[in-house]
């Protein structure tokens, strides 16, 4: 179910619990600013979820609430997991589900890192 994206940050959600180290991961890489961790249901050969540290429920959340050191240090993050993979040779591909529209799952912001075969265009 897509979250609400009306509702205050849920501290319950499970990429909260992985923050929090409650339930493990397959993680990829960990600094001050996001965790990385293998997606548990695989949409491509690679595909790897960037999470921000901080309690934000999404991009949108995150782009009008972070400091810029924050925003920095996320973006940097995901750039050096898609780079220490291997990805920039072959091309990747970068997406962030928002809200209900977006079918956004879990209620704690996560960019989808998704590698490994042609991707074809870009969907809706
Ligand atoms: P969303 O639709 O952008 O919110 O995507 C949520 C993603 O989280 C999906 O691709 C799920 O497969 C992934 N996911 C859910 N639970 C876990 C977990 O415990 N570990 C890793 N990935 C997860």
């Amino acid at each position: 179910m897509p979250i609400d994206p009306t509702l205050p940050y849920d501290d319950t959600n499970i990429f909260a619990r992985i923050l929090r180290g409650e339930i493990p991961c397959g993680k990829v890489y960990e600094d001050d600013h996001a965790l990385a961790f293998h997606d548990i249901n695989p949409q491509a050969p690679s595909h790897i979820l960037v999470i921000p540290k901080g309690a934000y429920v999404s991009w949108d959340d995150f782009s009008a609430r972070a400091a810029d050191a924050e925003i920095a240090g996320f973006v940097r993050a995901v750039g050096h997991v898609a780079r220490a993979a291997g990805h920039v040779e072959s091309g990747y591909r970068l997406l962030a589900n928002i809200g209900q529209d977006g079918h956004q799952e879990v209620p704690h912001l996560h960019v989808h890192i998704f590698a490994g075969r042609p991707l074809g265009p870009m969907l809706a």
